[in-house]
Formats: C-alpha cells, structure tokens, sequence
C-alpha cells in the first residue's frame, strides 16, 4: 500500500470548512425550532453532501446526479475515483475522492478495486455534514453516517453482480469455475454481507423504478420511495392532429423484436406501420416488410421527431427496466401500444385507468400484437394527445427536482421552508434544463464565435469540431453549407446550425477542376452575403473546413472580422488541386488572422506553400473523450461482435475510415490475401463521392474469393463499440494523413494499432512503444506486421499499456478544448 496515497486521501481528508464554506443550504430562522435530528441546529444553515460511486462518464445515473446537484447547487460532491474531462453536468465543483483514485490504473480499471471498494466509501469522512445524499448503483450507501445525520440514498440499483445477477456476471467474464471464480465468489459474498449491514444506516431510500424498489425491498427489507430519472421531454412537442400511421423506432436488436412488430402488421395489409432504426437486425426486418411497411432505416432527429408526432400510436414490443422512447413518443402526445412488462407498465397508463396513454400486449408475439392494434383502434377516442403529454411530463429534469427536493425536506425537517433553486434565468442552459459551469459560462459571455463548416456529414473534422462546441455552446452559432448527420449530432449538443445554401459548394472539388461561373459564382456569393450577415454578431469567426474557410476568409473581410482557420489538411498537391492551393494561399494573405493546425505536418505543408508568419500558427492536437470506451469496459468481446454480427473466434484487423482511396483500405485488402488466418473489418463509407472505389474494394474481395473474411460494416455511429470487437485497429493510408483520430481512438479502446508512417500519424505514434508503424501503401510490411501482432500476446499487450496511457496523456479533450478556446479569444481580442 502507498502510505503517501493513504495519509493524502484517508487520514486527511480535506476539511469541509476547508473546501467549501458554502456547502450549504441557507434556511430562514423560525423554521428549524424542532430538527429532527440533535445535530441539525436551528439558527445554522444545513450543511450538505452528495456522494456518487464514480465519476468518469456522464451515463444515466449521471443525469439523476446532475439534478440532485441542480436542487443542492451548494452541496459538497465526494466520489470512490474522479476522472472527468467534460466537468459540466458537475458544475465545475471540486470533487474529494477517496484512496482508490490514486491506485495504479484506477482511471481503467477503476472497477477492478471492487474488493477495496467498501472500505474505500467508508474513508470518505462526511462527519461534518448535516445531510448526505448517496446516488448509488455500488457502494456509495454505504458511506458512514452517525446519528445525528440524515441519509438519503437514490438507488439506482442494489450492485447488479452481487446480487440477481451474480451468475450472469460470472459467465460474461468467463469466472465459471477455476480459483479465479472461487476469489470472485468469495469477493462477491462479502461485497453481499456488507451490502446488507450498509442498508442499516440509511434512512431514506428512494427507487428509480417500483422494479428496483421491488429489488431494495428483496436485498435490504426495506420500502423505498419511487422517483423516476429525468427524460428530456422538452426535446418533444405535443402534436393533436395524427395521422393514419403507427410507428415503432428503435436500434434493431434482437431483443427490441421489431421483426416481431413487422411480421403483425404484414398480417394487416389496411394498416401502415413506419420504422426508423438500424442495426444488426435490419436485414432480418426488411425480409419481413410488406408494401404496407415502410422502412426508413437510420434517421436524424429532426425526422424521428416528425414522425413521432403524427403517428396514430407508437408501437413497443420489448421488455426494458424504463424504456425512453416510450416516454417520448407520449410527450408528442402519442399514444403507446406497448408489451406489458418491465418499465413501460409505469410510464403507460392502461385503458382500464383513468386517462389512459396507452395499451399493453401480454405476449411477445404477432397475434397478441395484431389484438392490441385491433383494440387500439376500436377505442382510438379515448386516447387524447394531452393526457399523453401530461403523463410524459412527470418524467421531466422539472418534475424529478421537485419530486426529490419535495422527498428530502420530508426527512429533514429544518429544510422544509427551502425553496427549490431555479435553474439559473438568463444562463445558457443545457438541453436538459442544466446549466454550465461557471468556468464555461463566464468563458462564453466573453466571446461570440461564428463557427463555419461546409459539411453536412460526420467526417473526422465534424467529430473534431464537435467537442468544442459541446464546450463553447453558448456563445457559437454554427453555420453549415450542407445539411447531413453533422447538424443532427450538433442538434443533440444543444446547438441549432444554420444550413445555408447546400447547392453553391457542391460542385466545388478539393481536386479542383473548374472555377466557378455563372449561376455557381451567384451560389457562391450569396453565401458569403449569408454567412457575413451572421458574422456581423460574432467576434471572431472559425473556419473549420477548408472550402468553408475560403467563404469565411471574403466574409471576414466584408465584415471586418478576424478569421481562424482551424487547419485538418496537408494543403499539398497530393491531396489538393492547383487552383483550390492558388485559392488557399491568396486567403492566407489577405483573409486569415490566424491558423490553427491538427498537427505539425499539416503546418509544414502550410507554411511551404504560404510563408504565413509562424506566430499566427499553433498546433492543437485533436483531443477525444475516453468516455463512450470507458462505457464499455464491462462489455464482454464476444457480446460486441455478435452486435455487429462478426465471427466470434476470428482474429479480426479493423479499419475504421471512410472509404476513400488515399485511405487506402485496398492495402489493407491487399495484406488480408498474404495472411488467410485473418478477417477485415472494413467500417466507415464514402462520405465524400468515392461510391467507385467502394465498388472496387468490393470486386476485390469476389475476384479473391476472401468474401468470408472481410466484413464491410458501413458507416457507424459507436466506433468504440467497433474498434472493441476487434483485435487490432490498423490504419493504411497512402499519403500522408493530417492527423488521424482512429489512432488515438485504436489506442483508448485499448487494441494495439498499426499505422502509415506519415504526417500527423507519426506525432502520435512511436513506433514499437505504443503503437507500430508501417510504409505507406505497403502490403507486403502492413500483412507482415499483423502477422507479427498476431502471434505475439505480450507485445500487443506492452502497445496497448503505452498507447492508451498516451491517449489519454497527450489527446485529451480538455487540452484541444482550451488550446482553441484560448486562441479564439486571443484573436477575438477578448484573452
Ligand atoms: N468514423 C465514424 N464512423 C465510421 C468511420 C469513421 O464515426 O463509420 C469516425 C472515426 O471514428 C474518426 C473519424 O470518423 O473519429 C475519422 O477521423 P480521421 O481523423 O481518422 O480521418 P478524417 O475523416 O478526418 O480524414
């Protein structure tokens, strides 16, 4: 044990008084003459803390902490480990964490230190405070508390492996039997015992659900009160004018059995059903539909939302502890058709109750379903659109405060004159009703930042962009010159983009060919009017695309507005055009303040073909969040592949680009043929109009007969989950890559990578320690250093340990972010 980590964390914690004076709750004198408890004073305001299991993710037990926080914004914030980048839904608060934060790996495998997990809550001395409130779905109830003290625990639910589902557990880790299993049984035993003897000590419980109320009462004989987490209902509007559709929308996975749904309505040619999903089960969906069944496959918000809010009734066939989309689809007052079991019998009220939102099926199967609808529409008129909304609204981030803060004054006396905080008036609000950190907040009132990008759809420069305006929300307004998935994600950030006149661009090629003339150059020019108008509000204006930065460099000058473009290209002639490089550099003299570049090798390109002054340059490595991998940690290999539909046993090489020829998926192809042990995993599409060489990396595959070993996935959303069900992630491209976000996300989810020694790549990687390099558009090195990787545990093992430590120390996101946010105010003259 390191006594040094011990006599920081455990033997002196910092003091409450020390940390924060204001962890407290102030209440007006008259109202605590008779506390409940003999520590709570009645002329001393009620001091306040909150303790969470870990903070590394903001997942659903995150939301229910944000709004505990929104009702106690003074309170302390004490967690077993703190690792987040994004502090916002915390507010910026400073978190005391216990021993186990400084243990070796504890930001991996945080979870590995369970057995120490009990002792490890109960070091976190809350003995100063008068109230404490444990969001729980481990060991956070069981910090201690004395008598004079009230506890509050929100459970999310008792510690899933200890309990019920223990056995499942052992199995996904493959701790059937062997001394491994006996340790984890035996650790699981105790894990139970002290489990039980913490419920003591609570003296409130509160449930998320009446199933895991159901599961408190089991494990700890004890009622708990039912709170539901917060849904962002607001996102959703109510819509009384249906139309004579029912829909049903969801990721198509086994268990949603939307086939199941398709197969009834095939067997109800009058009534037309719409699906919007995609996943591993669309193929087995689509066999199945019938002209009456429209299948729309993946589809943007905006699109979901639409539907949602016509369809005659929404149609859910699985069983869910909650179900989200059910709640939504109420929320656009639409009635649910649901399967009655699990979460949806709490969030639909049955046409037996008064103002009924919904109707339930007993079976998983067609007939039952076909009956439901068949009742459904015998009795449509005694749905109504705002008994629907009004059910969804009591799932609100609104309603849960006011039902949480309602259910703490009850057990603390000398809070009940308090009044719940109002979400701050006037600040920027979060999607979901929160506000920012004070940090972000105070850094937003002091710039207002045009953002500009000409793509619609979700390339490397897009994701890029997208972490900075997750941060600097507030005070961006984004502009778009093509509509796409691009403006849908930065939808779901909480910024509305503006598209503007998606035509002008179109037919203007990084290659070059033509200059524009005519009706284009009258495209052209509206759309810098257009984007100059915007810009006219901004102080700065941030070009994050190269045609994009062209606009914005004239706008810039129209407007008198500095411009930055943030540079994700080597501006060489392997990748542009003579004209589109002639274009770049008469911008780079007269329209840009200054430069921002993804690597040092996209600024040598830069500074050779522009001479711009080397003080208006910096380098900003891309930074990406280790959070949607760290949400995996616990997902077992094979669970993923079966997701993606991928041989279990295969030693799988991974590509995760679009599909363009300088990424050169045809090298890694081409190694696949030297190596008949491996499988490729082609995942990514031709975002950009490359559908040829789609074509022919799929003729390649038939002339080679190698169809059973190359899985082409399309274009996908989680990339964690793919690079996860993989076995090495390799990156193939055949001319220098600017920077390559793949690397760096090969490197979090923790798979040894393979790279082109090129450009940006090569200030990520150093070669042999946490990751390996290969030649650019070399076969022949690319299949040889696979089949090296393959035979050798112990050096994917040391690339993984090295990689990931460098991911997370050099390509964090709260580095990217602050480097451009600095830059953007220095330019804007607002640093
Ligand atoms: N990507 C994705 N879905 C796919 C293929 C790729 O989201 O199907 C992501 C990938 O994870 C990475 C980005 O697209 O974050 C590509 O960035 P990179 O820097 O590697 O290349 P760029 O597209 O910028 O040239």
């Amino acid at each position: 044990m390191n006594h040094d980590v011990l006599e920081k964390t455990v033997l002196r914690p910092s003091t409450p008084a020390a940390r924060s004076a204001s962890a407290e709750v102030a209440v007006p004198p008259q109202i605590a003459k008779t506390p409940q408890r003999p520590g709570i004073r009645p002329d001393k305001p009620v001091r306040i803390a909150i303790v969470h299991d870990w903070l590394v993710t903001y997942a659903g037990a995150e939301r229910v902490l944000e709004q505990i926080i929104a009702c106690f914004p003074d309170a302390d914030l004490f967690s077993l480990v703190d690792f987040l980048d994004d502090r916002t839904f915390v507010r910026g608060k400073p978190v005391t964490t216990s021993f186990i934060q400084k243990l070796p790996f504890a930001r991996t495998k945080y979870r590995a230190w369970l057995p120490l997990m009990p002792l490890a809550i109960e070091q976190l001395d809350v003995s100063d405070y008068d109230v404490v409130i444990s969001s729980s779905h481990a060991v956070a109830k069981g910090v201690l508390t004395g008598p004079d003290q009230v506890h509050i625990s929100y459970v999310h639910s008792p510690i899933r492996y200890a309990w019920d589902l223990q056995h499942q557990y052992l199995k996904q880790s493959n701790l059937i039997s062997g001394p491994r299993s006996a340790l984890a049984r035996m650790i699981l035993h105790y894990i139970r015992n002290w489990d039980i003897r913490t419920s003591n000590s609570v003296d409130a419980f509160v449930a998320n659900s009446a199933f895991i109320a159901r599961r408190i009462k089991k494990v700890y004989q004890r009622d708990a009160q039912v709170i539901f987490p917060p849904v962002d209902v607001d996102a959703f509007s109510l819509n009384e004018q249906k139309e004579d559709f029912y829909l049903t929308a969801s990721r198509m996975v086994p268990y949603k059995k939307i086939d199941l749904i398709v197969e009834a309505f095939a067997k109800m040619p009058q009534r037309r059903l719409v699906v919007i999903g995609d996943g591993p089960d669309m193929q087995k969906v689509r066999a199945k539909a019938t002209p009456n069944v429209e299948i729309m496959g993946y589809q943007p918000f905006a699109v979901l939302h639409d539907r949602m809010r016509r369809a005659k009734a929404f149609v859910f066939a699985a069983e869910e502890d909650f179900g989200i989309s059910v709640v939504e689809a109420q929320a656009c007052g639409t009635p649910v058709i649901a399967y009655g079991k699990g979460g949806a019998l709490e969030t639909v009220r049955d046409l037996y109750e008064p103002r009924p939102t919904g109707m339930f099926f007993d079976e998983q199967s067609t007939d039952s379903i076909i009956a439901a609808v068949d009742d459904f529409d015998a009795n449509s008129t005694r749905f109504s659109a705002a008994d629907c909304r009004a059910n969804a609204e009591q799932f609100s981030a609104r309603h849960f405060r006011e039902r949480f803060f309602e259910h703490v004054q009850q057990n603390v006396p000398a809070l009940r004159s308090a009044t719940l905080p109002a979400c701050d008036a006037g600040a920027p609000v979060k999607l979901d009703g929160s506000p920012p950190s004070a940090q972000s907040a105070q850094a937003a009132a002091s710039m207002r930042v045009l953002a500009i990008d000409q793509s619609g759809v979700l390339g490397g420069a897009e994701l890029s962009l997208l972490e900075i305006v997750k941060t600097l929300r507030a005070r961006i307004q984004v502009v778009l010159f093509d509509d796409g998935p691009f403006r849908v994600a930065l939808g779901h950030a909480g910024v509305n983009a503006d598209v503007l006149d998606s035509g002008a661009l179109r037919h203007v090629r990084k290659q070059g060919g033509k200059l524009p003339k005519g009706q284009a150059l009258k495209g052209l020019a509206s759309l810098v009017r257009a984007t100059a108008a915007r810009a006219r509000n901004a102080d700065v204006i941030y070009a994050n695309t190269q045609r994009a930065m062209v606009i914005g460099a004239v706008a810039g000058r129209l407007t008198r507005k500095p411009v930055v473009w943030h540079l994700r290209d080597i501006v060489s002639a392997e990748h542009f055009g003579r004209k589109q490089l002639a274009i770049i550099k008469w911008c780079a003299k007269f329209g840009l303040a200054h430069v921002i570049a993804n690597s040092a090798a996209s600024v040598r390109a830069f500074a050779d073909l522009t001479n711009f002054d080397s003080k208006r340059i910096d380098v900003v490595f891309n930074g990406i969040s280790d959070a949607p991998f760290e949400a995996l940690r616990d997902v077992s290999q094979s669970v993923l592949r079966a997701r993606l539909g991928l041989p279990e046993d295969a030693f799988l090489v991974g590509s995760f680009s679009r599909l363009a020829r300088w990424k050169g998926q045809h090298v890694l192809l081409e190694a696949m043929l030297l190596n008949p042990k491996m499988h490729a995993v082609l995942v990514g599409a031709p975002l950009f109009g490359e559908d040829e060489y789609e074509a022919e990396l799929q003729a390649f595959v038939a002339t080679h007969d190698i169809g059973d070993r190359v899985h082409f996935l399309g274009f996908q959303h989680d990339i964690a989950a793919c690079m996860c069900a993989v076995d090495v992630v390799a990156h193939s491209s055949i001319t220098p890559e600017p920077f390559g976000r793949v690397i760096v996300e090969g490197m979090l989810a923790q798979r040894p990578v393979v790279a082109a020694r090129a450009g940006g790549v090569i200030e990520i990687i150093e070669d042999g320690v946490d990751g390996l390099l290969c030649e650019p558009g070399d076969a022949f090195a690319l299949a040889h250093t696979l089949t090296r990787l393959q035979s050798h545990a112990s050096l994917r093992d040391r690339l993984v340990t090295a990689g990931y430590r460098t991911a997370l120390q050099r390509f964090g996101t709260d580095n990217y972010v602050s480097g451009v946010e600095r830059i953007l105010k220095k330019v804007a003259g607002k640093a």
